[in-house]
């Protein structure tokens, strides 16, 4: 288990970390989130014993992180540190010989990833040859060929195509599967929503939301009413507990103050006509995010 307990760290005067805690444990998969200067890379630092904390403990199955256990670890850096010069195949026995790992194994699971993230033909090429997607693959590669246990993944998702963000998520999956840690930023909600359990929003270095995504979803009170046919929206934007009403393709969205308000709005469509849907659903990730950090955010 991955523990960070009341950690602090200061540049200078900058609080950057400010007593943040909280667990992971293998098998889970975990979104530190946060707008940019939240602290979300000083934190991967101290996880990855790059940095020491000035205040609190970062352990992993009890022992601090000392180079034995950063052996255990893979990351992918927000820098995404690849020795350009190199080819795929020189970079990657670089990285899996610091980790301890003979070059056969590290040939041999070599040509597996490369294969599978459809990149075969690249191995002899240098790595400033490849496009900024494909440089990213071999980054993630590096950072899983040892498979570590616990995965450090700041950003992991940026600049990657949707069939490339999905590739790359089906992997984490089975890391997880095979009980691994799994630790992930993203400024991208529905990444964050699509498969991550746990999770923590930083604002200013202080965690002001965290917990299960499940719990976090569904504690969160304001809700989205889909509803499809001829409703006129003054009359809805008029409703008691309605915020906000947006016309959204075939589709009316209503957000409301809690669940206390669905009947109002249920009144005002049931005198309506043509309706084919009403719908109930938990505010999307994205909103609770931007409603919790209170500010607007670049993505
Ligand atoms: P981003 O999403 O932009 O990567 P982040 O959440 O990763 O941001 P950090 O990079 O951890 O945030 O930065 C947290 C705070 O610490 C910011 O105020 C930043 O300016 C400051 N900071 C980060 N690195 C240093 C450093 N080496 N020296 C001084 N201050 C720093």
């Amino acid at each position: 288990m991955l523990k960070v307990e009341n950690v602090t760290k200061y540049y200078g005067d900058i609080k950057a970390v400010d007593d943040l805690s909280f667990t992971i444990e293998p098998g889970e998969i975990f979104g530190l989130l946060g707008v940019n200067g939240a602290g979300k890379t000083t934190t991967f630092r101290m996880i990855m014993g790059l940095l020491e904390p000035n205040k609190g403990s970062i352990t992993i199955n009890d022992k601090k992180i000392d180079y034995k256990l950063v052996e255990k670890i893979g990351f992918l850096t927000e820098e995404r540190s690849l020795l350009t010069k190199l080819t795929v195949k020189e970079q990657v026995i670089y990285y899996g010989t610091l980790k301890g790992m003979k070059e056969k194994d590290i040939l041999n699971k070599l040509d597996y990833w490369l294969d599978r993230f459809g990149v075969s033909d690249y191995k002899e090429r240098k790595i400033k040859e490849l496009s900024k997607g494909n440089q990213q693959k071999i980054q993630f590669i590096t950072a899983i060929i040892h498979e570590p246990d616990l995965l450090v993944l700041d950003e992991p998702f940026t600049g990657l195509d949707p069939i490339n963000v999905e590739s790359f998520m089906s992997v984490i999956r089975e890391f997880k599967q095979k009980g691994k840690m799994i630790i992930f930023s993203s400024h991208r909600m529905e990444h964050v929503e699509l498969f991550c359990e746990k999770l923590v929003i930083l604002k200013k270095g202080r965690a002001v939301l965290s917990g299960n995504l499940k719990d976090i979803k569904k504690n969160y009170q304001k809700k989205i009413i889909r509803i499809a046919g001829d409703v006129n929206i003054d009359n809805l934007k008029n409703t008691k507990g309605v915020i906000d009403v947006i016309k959204e393709n075939l589709e009316i969205v209503v957000k409301i103050e809690s669940d206390k308000f669905i009947e109002n709005v249920f009144e005002v469509v049931k005198k309506s006509s043509n309706i084919t849907k009403f719908i109930v659903e938990d505010a999307s990730l994205n909103e609770i995010f931007l409603n919790t950090v209170g500010e607007a955010y670049e993505k």
